[in-house]
């Protein structure tokens, strides 16, 4: 496709994530459904070498074959965005449809764990590349039952450019990855661990067991600079820093008080990584899988390609 805006009639928004919008629509000339995401993220000073440089590195994504890979159609520029065009998913993203229908059956989250897993061996055996956003808004699905992943750093640029923007800080993230370290496969194998206890409890994993307790998700993502700050403690007395903790995970709002990201960052890399739970309630299987996916030292923790052969 030589993709041009004037060729693209917009049908329906999708969802607005922290780099701009994703938009269904059709391709005019060729009558194909697709999905437009546009990114403001790079635009705030990214000089036109720069640009041209992103655009050039996306092409890597037209030699991205896998049936758990979205299929890339194309980038352009349309000041001030870059658009990203990909195969329309229809059913839209795990994290919608967790958040409709509630917690997702167990043997549905091992297909999504398989799914993750092929696609991030494919990306990494083939094209050597990392995907750095595993989370369940980034595992789209459709209704002749496919699970892709979608939105990995196949750009380095592009990675630049956002972190030269935005304090790049995502509550998936790995303890490792929190320190500093190095990016490995294996950073993402921890991303995969915590979506697939959210998806199979129905609420993000670093909170306590009331369901409304638990919305850090809307945290997810990247912060600016901006939010860094903590947000006020007033009333966070000694009780409810107790009450607060008194599972295994740990509340996001004491007291009506939302925890701060700096908090969750130090529980993640500090506390014990969070488990499949109540002890019991899923398959011995699908909670060694998920501790496998989280061990906090990346050393032992295994690459998507060896964790392909777990019985879950
Ligand atoms: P963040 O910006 O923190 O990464 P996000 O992944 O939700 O969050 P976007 O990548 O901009 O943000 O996507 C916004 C929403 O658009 C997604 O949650 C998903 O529901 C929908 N979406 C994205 N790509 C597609 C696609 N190819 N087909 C269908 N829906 C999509
Ligand atoms: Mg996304």
């Amino acid at each position: 496709y030589d993709l041009r805006n004037e060729d693209l009639k917009d049908l329906q928004e999708l969802g607005q994530g922290n780099g701009g919008s994703v938009k269904k629509v059709e391709h005019t000339p060729t009558n194909t459904i697709m999905a437009k995401k546009a990114s403001l993220i790079v635009l705030i000073d990214a000089k036109p070498s720069i640009r041209k440089q992103i655009l050039r590195e996306l092409h890597i994504m037209h030699d991205c074959h896998s049936p758990y890979i979205i299929s890339f159609y194309g980038a352009f520029l349309s000041d001030p965005n870059i658009c990203i065009c990909m195969e329309y998913m229809d059913k839209g993203s795990l994290d919608g449809i967790y958040k409709k229908i509630g917690a997702i059956d167990i043997d549905v989250v091992s297909k999504v764990a398989l799914a993750v897993l092929e696609g991030l061996t494919y990306l990494y055996d083939v094209h050597r590349i990392i995907h750095r956003d595993i989370k369940p808004s980034n595992i789209l699905c459709n209704s002749q039952g496919q699970i892709k992943i979608c939105d990995f750093g196949v750009s380095g640029e592009l990675i630049n450019s956002i972190a030269d923007t935005f304090v790049g800080t995502s509550t998936y993230m790995s303890p490792e990855r929190i320190q500093g370290a190095q990016y490995t496969v294996k950073s993402d194998v921890w991303s995969l661990g915590i979506s697939l206890i959210e998806l199979a409890l129905g609420r993000f994993p670093f909170a306590d067991s009331e369901p409304d307790d638990s919305d850090l998700s809307d945290f997810e993502g990247t912060l600016s600079p901006g939010t860094m700050g903590l947000p006020p403690k007033k009333d966070q007395d000694k009780t409810s820093k107790k009450d607060r903790r008194k599972s295994r995970g740990v509340s996001l709002q004491g007291g009506g008080m939302m925890m701060s990201i700096l908090e969750l960052l130090q529980h993640i890399v500090n506390e014990p990584a969070p488990r499949l739970t109540p002890e019991g309630r899923f398959p011995q299987a699908a909670e060694d899988f998920v501790d496998s996916c989280l061990l906090k030292d990346p050393d032992a923790r295994r690459t998507p390609k060896d964790l392909l052969a777990s019985p879950f």
